[in-house]
C-alpha cells in the first residue's frame, strides 16, 4: 500500500482496494480490486482524493507529487514494454476522474494521451494502421482542447463536418487516414488562434495539464450543482485515473460497450449491455452512434464475448451487486475499464435485492439496507391509464419507466422557468448531455430522439426516477426553431405530450394516469423491513378512500384525521357558513346539526377502512374565515343562499379578519370559545364508533385536541370530549374504549409536557406547526426567502422538510421525556409532514416515539426508513456469503 498520493495497479497487484473508495474514489478503488481478483485491467495508477482537497485548499499541486508520479509511470513504462513521449514505442495514457460517489458524466475524461507528431507515426508502425492512429490523435486534440483548454466543443465539431462534406464522407469512419490528419492540423490552428499558444507536443506537459483539469473539474459548475441535487460532500474530492490505453478502434475486431450484469429497468437477471464495433472510449454513452444489443458481441466476437461472460459474473458475485461495466476489446482481447455498483430503478433494486437473497448472495438484512428509502416512492409513480384513448406519435426505447405529461421545452433553462412557475414540462432534445442537467431536474419528463439505453439521458433520468424515453429516431428535433416534426405533424414548445417512459411511446397531449401496484418482490422487502422496525407508521387521512389505500402501502392506523377537510367538500361548506354567521349559540346549534349526520358517516367509513387499528381524529383546526368566501360575486351568492343581510355578511367577514391568522383564533381556541363544534364533533365521532362496533367493526378511536399551550385548555375541552361520549354511550348501550389527547405543536406545549401529560394519554407533535412557530417563519410565507437559506447553506435543509434537530428535535426530546416522566404509558407520535421524511424518522426512531405518520404515499418510505434506523442500531453481522459492500447512496 503506498503512503503517499499515488497508488499502483498493475501485474497482478494493486496498492489498494474496493474498501478505499474515499481514498481513491470508486473508479480507482474498482480498479485496483479488479486487478487483484485477476479480471483483465490495462495496468496505471490513480492519483488520490487527497490531492484534490489539497488542490482545492492551495490551488495547486502538492509538492512531492511529480517525483511519485514519475516512479509510476516508469513502473508502467516498464510493464508495458513502451516508454511515454517514446517515437517507436509510444505508451499512451487515458486520464480520467473518479470521486467516492459516482456522478456520471459530470467530469472529464482524456484519451490517447502522449500524441505528437513523432509518437503519431510511432502509433500508426506499430498498428499498422495509419488511419487508425490520426483517429486517435484527432480525438486526443479535440478531447484535450476542449477540457483542458476549454476551447468550444462546437467549434472541433465545426472543423470536423466541414471535412466530411468535402470528402464526401457520411460518418467519422468514413474518413481515411490524409483526411484526418488535416483535420489534426485544423484542430491544432485552432488551438493556436484561440489562446495564442501552440497545442502542447510535450507529453508531460499534456498529463500534467490533463490532471490539473480533472482535479478542477470537481469544482465546475455542473459537478456542484450534481451535488447539490443528490446530497453529496462537496468536499469529497476526486481521484485521477491514468492508465494505459486500449483500443477500441483498431478495426473490425475491436469494440467498446457498456453493459450491466442484470436489467438496470427490471432488475431481470440477465446480461444486458451494448456495444460499438471499430468504436472508442465514450462513443457508447454520447448515443452519437447507435450501439448494438450485447448479444450481438456473442456473433461478432464470440471468444471476446465469452469471456466477458465469465468475468461479468465474478464480479458480481465478488461485489455481490449488480455491477456496471466498460469495457473494451481490443483485437479481440477483452479489457474492463471500470466497474461500479449499477444505477438502478427502484422496481429494479427492490428485484435485485430480493432475487439475490433468494439466490444465498445477501441476506435479508443487507436487502433491506440497499433500499434507499428516499427513492422508494419512485415505486409508486402513476402509470398510463391503460383504459386512456392514445394517439402514438412515435417509439423509442423506453429508458426509465413511468409515465409523464407536460408542456415541450427544448432548452434546459426554459425547462426551469416553467418548472418554477409550477407549469409541468418535457425536456425534449436530440440528446442530453452533463449541461443539461438543471433542465433535466425541473422536468416531469425527458425525451430524445437519439441514443441508447446507456446514454447519458437515460442513466441520468433513471437516477432521477423520471420517465424517459430515449432514441425516438422519427422525431426531427429543431432546437433552434423551438419544434420537432413527426410525420406531418409539428409539436411546438409549450404543446401537451406524454411520455410513457415503461413502453418507450411517445403520445399526444396530455393521456390520463394510472396509481401504480406493488410487485411481490416488493412486499417481500416490505415484510422484511417491518420485522427490523421498532417505530410504527400510520398515516394522515382524511377520507375512507385515503384510509384504504393507506391501508394498501401498510399504515398500521390514522394518526391524523383533518376534520376541517370534511367541512370544505361540496354542499358541506353551506352549513359550516350558516354556523360561523349565526347569531347566536341556538342558530349555530341548529347549523352544527346539519352538518353531524356527514361527519359521522365519513367518521363511519374511515373507521371500517381501519378496522382494528387506531385512527386519531382532531377537533378542528383552522380559522373559521376560511370557510368564508372573498370575491364580491361569491359574497352576494352567499347572502342569497342563506337569506342573510349582505351587510350582516360584511360584517361578519370583518369581524373574521385577522392580521394573523396562523397565530390567531384556531385549534383548541375555536373549541374554546364555540363548545359546541367540540360537541358536535365529538358526538358523532362516538355515534359513528358505536354503530361500525354494532356491525363488528373494532374501533379505537384517539380525540385529539390541536395547538394546546396551556393543559388548562385541554382540561376544559377534554371534560367536554368525556361527557360527550357518555352521553352517547348511554343512549346507545355500548361503550367503546377511547383515548384523549393533543398535539404538541406549540413550544409552549413542550416546555410544560409535564403538566399537559397530567391530562392528555397521548402526544402527537404537530412538526409543521412547531416548526412554524419556533423557527417564527411563516409556514404560508417561507417561499420567498428560505430558498436561499438553504442554497446559501445557512441551514442545510428546509425545516419544513427535513426536522431541524438542534431546534425543534430538541422540543420534541424534551417534551417526551417530560411527558413519560408524568404518564409512563404516555403514546407518543408525530403527524407533521416530516413523518415520511427519512432523516427526520431516524430522529424519531431516536428519540424513542411510538409511531409516525404521514401521507398515504410515503407510508411504504416511512416503514422502510424505520428499519434502517433500527437496523443502524444492531451490530452488523456477519455476512451468509460474501462481504457486503456497504455503499454509500447514489443518485
Ligand atoms: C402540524 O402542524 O404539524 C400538523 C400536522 O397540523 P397541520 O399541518 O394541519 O397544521
Ligand atoms: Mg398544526
Amino acid at each position: 500500500m503506498s503512503a503517499g498520493y499515488v497508488y499502483y495497479f498493475g501485474g497482478g497487484e494493486a496498492d489498494g482496494g474496493k474498501e478505499d473508495k474515499q481514498l481513491l474514489g470508486g473508479k480507482g478503488a474498482n480498479l485496483a480490486e479488479m486487478t487483484r481478483i485477476g479480471v483483465p485491467v490495462p495496468p496505471g495508477f490513480t492519483l488520490s482524493t487527497d490531492v484534490c482537497r489539497e488542490y482545492m485548499r492551495h490551488e495547486r499541486l502538492p509538492e512531492g507529487l511529480d517525483a511519485e508520479v514519475a516512479r509510476s509511470l516508469s513502473r508502467l513504462e516498464k510493464e508495458k514494454g513502451k516508454g511515454f513521449g517514446d517515437p517507436d514505442r509510444p505508451l499512451l495514457l487515458s486520464v480520467r476522474s473518479g470521486a467516492a460517489i459516482s456522478m456520471p458524466g459530470m467530469m472529464d475524461t482524456i484519451l490517447n494521451l502522449g500524441l505528437n507528431e513523432e509518437t503519431v507515426e510511432g502509433l500508426a508502425r506499430e498498428a499498422e494502421d495509419r488511419r487508425f492512429a490520426f483517429d486517435s490523435y484527432r480525438r486526443f486534440v479535440q478531447m484535450y482542447g476542449d477540457v483542458v483548454l476549454r476551447i468550444e466543443h462546437a467549434d472541433f465539431e465545426k472543423i470536423l463536418s466541414g471535412k466530411k462534406s468535402e470528402t464526401g464522407a457520411r460518418y467519422d469512419m468514413d474518413l481515411d487516414a490524409d483526411a484526418l490528419e488535416d483535420v489534426v492540423k485544423q484542430y491544432k490552428k485552432l488551438v493556436l488562434d484561440e489562446t495564442g499558444q501552440p497545442f502542447p507536443d510535450d507529453p508531460q506537459a499534456q498529463l500534467w495539464g490533463a490532471i490539473e483539469a480533472v482535479f478542477a473539474s470537481w469544482n465546475n459548475q455542473r459537478a456542484r450543482d450534481y451535488r447539490r441535487v443528490h446530497r453529496i460532500d462537496q468536499n469529497l474530492g476526486t481521484g485521477v485515473n491514468v492508465m494505459a490505453m486500449v483500443y477500441g478502434n483498431m478495426g473490425e475486431n475491436s469494440a467498446t460497450g457498456v453493459a450491466f450484469t442484470r436489467h438496470p429497468g427490471t432488475g431481470e437477471n440477465r446480461f444486458f449491455g451494448e456495444f460499438l464495433i471499430n468504436a472508442q472510449g465514450e462513443d457508447v454513452v454520447a448515443g452519437i452512434r447507435d450501439p448494438l444489443p450485447i448479444d450481438e458481441l456473442k456473433e461478432q466476437l464470440p471468444e471476446a464475448y465469452k469471456e466477458l461472460m465469465e468475468v461479468q459474473q465474478k464480479l458480481e458475485n465478488h461485489y455481490t451487486d449488480m455491477q456496471d461495466l466498460e469495457f473494451t476489446v481490443e483485437r479481440g482481447r477483452l479489457f474492463l475499464l471500470q466497474t461500479r455498483r449499477g444505477k438502478r430503478t427502484m422496481a429494479a433494486a427492490v428485484k435485485i435485492a430480493v432475487d439475490m437473497v433468494d439466490e444465498g448472495l445477501i441476506d435479508e438484512r443487507t436487502a433491506v439496507l440497499r433500499i434507499d428509502p428516499m427513492q422508494l416512492d419512485q415505486l409508486l409513480h402513476p402509470r398510463l391509464d391503460p383504459k386512456a384513448e392514445v394517439e402514438m406519435l412515435a417509439k423509442g426505447l423506453p429508458a426509465s419507466p413511468g409515465a409523464a405529461s407536460g408542456q415541450v421545452v427544448f432548452q434546459a433553462e426554459e425547462a426551469e422557468r416553467r418548472a418554477a412557475d409550477g407549469v409541468d414540462v418535457i425536456l425534449v432534445r436530440e440528446e442530453t448531455s452533463p449541461d443539461d442537467f438543471s433542465g433535466m431536474v425541473a422536468a416531469r419528463g425527458i425525451l430524445t430522439s437519439r441514443g441508447g439505453m446507456t446514454s447519458h439521458a437515460a442513466v441520468v433520468a433513471r437516477g432521477m426516477g423520471k420517465p424517459c424515453v430515449v432514441g425516438a429516431s422519427d422525431l426531427d428535433v429543431d432546437l433552434v426553431g423551438k419544434t420537432f416534426q413527426v410525420g406531418d405533424l409539428t409539436v411546438n414548445e409549450g404543446d401537451w405530450l406524454t411520455i410513457d417512459g415503461t413502453g418507450g411511446r411517445v403520445l399526444q397531449g396530455k393521456v390520463p394516469t394510472v396509481e401504480p401496484e406493488m410487485s411481490d418482490e416488493f412486499r417481500r422487502l416490505m415484510e422484511w423491513a417491518d420485522a427490523r422496525r421498532r417505530l410504527k407508521v400510520r398515516t394522515n387521512a382524511d377520507t375512507p378512500n385515503d384510509a384504504s389505500k393507506a391501508r394498501e402501502f401498510g399504515a398500521e392506523g390514522i394518526g391524523l384525521c383533518r376534520t376541517e377537510h370534511m367541512f370544505f367538500e361540496g354542499e358541506r361548506i353551506w352549513p359550516v357558513r350558516e354556523m360561523i354567521l349565526a347569531e347566536d349559540e341556538a342558530a349555530r346549534r341548529r347549523a352544527l346539526e346539519k352538518l353531524r349526520p356527514i361527519q359521522r358517516e365519513d367518521f363511519e367509513g374511515i373507521f371500517r377502512a381501519m378496522d382494528g387499528y387506531p385512527v386519531t381524529i382532531r377537533l378542528l383546526d383552522p380559522p373559521l374565515h376560511e370557510f368564508l368566501p372573498r370575491g364580491e360575486e361569491e359574497i352576494h351568492n352567499l347572502a342569497e343562499r342563506l337569506d342573510v343581510d349582505l351587510d350582516h355578511v360584511r360584517a361578519s367577514l370583518e369581524k373574521h379578519r385577522e392580521s394573523n391568522p396562523m397565530l390567531g383564533h384556531r385549534g383548541v381556541r375555536l373549541g374554546m370559545s364555540h363548545p359546541e363544534i367540540t360537541e358536535m364533533q365529538a358526538r358523532a365521532m362516538f355515534q359513528a364508533a358505536v354503530n361500525v362496533s354494532k356491525a363488528g367493526v373494532k374501533v379505537r378511536p384517539e380525540v385529539m385536541v390541536p395547538l394546546v399551550a396551556d393543559v388548562a385548555e385541554l382540561k376544559r375541552q377534554e371534560k367536554l370530549i368525556r361527557t360527550t361520549a357518555q352521553k352517547v354511550f348511554e343512549e346507545s348501550g355500548v361503550e367503546i374504549p377511547f383515548l384523549v389527547g393533543t398535539m404538541i405543536e406549540l413550544p409552549r406545549a413542550c416546555l410544560t409536557a409535564g403538566d399537559i401529560a397530567g391530562v392528555a394519554e397521548f402526544f402527537s407533535f404537530g412538526t409543521n406547526d412547531l416548526t412554524q412557530t419556533t423557527f417564527g417563519i411563516s409556514r404560508d410565507d417561507a417561499g420567498t426567502f428560505l430558498p436561499l437559506y438553504v442554497t446559501d447553506q445557512i441551514l442545510a435543509d428546509d425545516p419544513f422538510q427535513v426536522l431541524d434537530e438542534p431546534g425543534v428535535g430538541r422540543l420534541v426530546k424534551l417534551a417526551t421525556q417530560e411527558g413519560r416522566a408524568a404518564r409512563p404509558d404516555l403514546k407518543v407520535g408525530i403527524c407533521g409532514e416530516h413523518g415520511g421524511e427519512p432523516q427526520s424518522v431516524t430522529f424519531f426512531h431516536k428519540a424513542g416515539l411510538d409511531y409516525v405518520s404521514c401521507s398515504p404515499f410515503r407510508v411504504p418510505v416511512a416503514r422502510l426508513a424505520a428499519a434502517h434506523a433500527a437496523l443502524a442500531e444492531e451490530p452488523e453481522p456477519a455476512q451468509t456469503r460474501h462481504e457486503a459492500e456497504r455503499v454509500p447512496v447514489e443518485a
